[in-house]
């Protein structure tokens, strides 16, 4: 008989590596794995509350089918939510027997008290409005920040498979990429209702490339891939090293290309800075257009707030919006992570969301996650990093390489902390915000281009960040 609280711990200790510990101990320390249907392959998981299972459903529910799949040693295995309540009207919505019927196949029981439930399942993306709205080019935010990517993205769905072939998107993790996959895809499909659109992350290609070659099943495999229109594939990062599986990714990419298949690719850094490619594969990748997403400006994170709370019927406070703004740095995953804690909170407590209420709700996160860092630590660390002295970057000096470097340190400013332009511009020696925003330009400008320039300042903010 299989163990599924030692199922359940197993699958808690893998994603801590993928997730991180601070997603498992606030989401899924909530959920507890009930029970395990091994004949219809149903895993039955309890959660708390509504936004715990809005929350998961959108964010985690492929990772946990996935872990879960290859834990209880099954394909693709179904994975339904379940809430306190409205268990028997969605249990008749989505023809399973309500929890007092008798049941049809024999079920390992976890818990012994059955509760009331009320479910999403992750089979059919149509029953979960939000997930399928979610990822829409519609809720995308545009800000500078994303906005070459989101282009990009937009052209391909006019002209499929001829403006920009292959497409790969490149940024640090939650900044949106796998959101824009999805948009590319659901926006062509609306206009194409015959194509055939594959979404596919990375890592489970190379399960499925793993497991053909193990089941003798390669030719299924290849097929699988070469009858598609658009091929999207995710977090292109996961195929490094392996190399049999870029040699199969690479025939798949020919056969597709050739074919003028449109083929969409992200991946955490620029195709040629991947470790671990192969030439051929990385030249494919590099043969189309290239674009990234950078780290969202306090705007964009507002922005992003005030649509994700639109999509919850939502009005917030903009003295919270541009609290929760400028508490998370630089991760639009977190951002929303951060809200929907807000929103819950007030939810089960009832009460207003207010900003003494998110302070609170957040005071933790804050206070644990984010050191607070001021301008002086930032044009500390800058210094350090280039031959001038906090006092010459601050001066008036016109030396072209001082300049530049002023301007960096100005940027930095701006992204990592919530400091006004005039704020920055009295601390860098007295500069006017016209100044500031000027070098601010300049700086955003010149990353477009020079991933080195790129590099070197995303390793001074981790340096600040700590
Ligand atoms: P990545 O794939 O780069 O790690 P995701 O696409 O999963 O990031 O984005 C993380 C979360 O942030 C998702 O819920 C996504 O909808 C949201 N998000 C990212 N960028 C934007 C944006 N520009 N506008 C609205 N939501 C966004
Ligand atoms: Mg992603």
């Amino acid at each position: 008989m299989l163990v599924v609280p030692a199922i359940w711990e197993t699958f808690l200790t893998l994603i801590r590596d993928e997730v991180g510990s601070r997603v498992v101990e606030t989401w899924f320390k909530a959920v507890m794995f009930r029970e395990w249907d091994p004949v219809n392959k149903i895993a039955y998981m309890d959660v708390p509350n509504r936004f715990v299972k809005d929350w998961i459903s959108s964010n985690y529910l492929s990772l946990m089918q996935f872990h879960l799949g290859r834990l209880l040693h099954v394909e693709s295995p179904q994975v339904i939510l379940c809430t306190q309540a409205k268990k028997n009207e969605a249990c008749q919505q989505k023809n399973v027997p309500p929890e007092n019927s008798e049941p049809t196949e024999k079920r390992i029981p976890i818990a012994s008290v059955p509760r009331k439930t009320e479910m999403v399942t992750n089979r059919s993306a149509a029953v979960l409005p939000h997930v399928a709205r979610a990822y829409s080019f519609e809720n995308f935010v545009v800000g500078p920040d994303n906005s070459l990517a989101y282009a990009a993205a937009r052209a391909i769905t006019e002209q499929v498979g001829t403006a920009y072939n292959p497409l790969f998107i490149h940024s640090g993790s939650g900044l949106g990429k796998t959101h824009l996959l999805h948009a590319i895809g659901s926006c062509i499909k609306k206009e194409h209702k015959n194509a055939s659109i594959l979404y596919q992350t990375t890592d489970r290609f190379v399960h499925e490339f793993i497991s053909a070659i193990r089941f003798d099943k390669v030719q299924a495999f290849h097929a699988k891939y070469q009858k598609v229109d658009v091929l999207l594939m995710d977090d292109m990062h996961f195929i490094s090293c392996k190399e049999q599986t870029q040699d199969a990714f690479f025939h798949i990419f020919n056969e597709l290309y050739y074919a003028r298949k449109q083929i969409v690719l992200s991946g955490d850094t620029l195709p040629q800075h991947m470790k671990g490619l192969s030439g051929r594969l990385q030249s494919r990748l590099t043969g189309g257009l290239i674009t990234d997403i950078q780290c969202p400006c306090l705007e964009t994170k507002i922005a992003i707030l005030n649509k994700k709370a639109e999509l919850n019927q939502l009005v917030l406070p903009d003295e919270v919006v541009h609290f929760i703004a400028t508490r998370i740095i630089s991760n639009i995953r977190e951002l929303e992570g951060a809200l929907v804690r807000v929103m819950a909170f007030a939810s089960l407590t009832k009460q207003p969301i207010t900003l003494e209420l998110a302070q609170r709700v957040l005071y933790y996160a804050s206070e644990v996650d984010q050191r607070v860092i001021d301008l002086e630590s930032i044009i500390q660390c800058v210094s350090k990093h280039y031959p001038f002295s906090p006092k010459e970057i601050k001066s008036q000096g016109r030396n072209k390489e001082l300049v530049f470097v002023r301007y960096i340190t100005i940027y930095v400013m701006k992204q990592l902390t919530e400091k006004s332009l005039r704020e920055i511009g009295i601390f860098m020696g007295g500069r006017d915000h016209a100044t500031i925003m000027y070098g601010l330009a300049k700086i955003q400008q010149f990353i477009q281009s020079n991933e080195q320039l790129r590099q070197k300042i995303r390793s001074i903010e981790m340096e600040l960040k700590g």
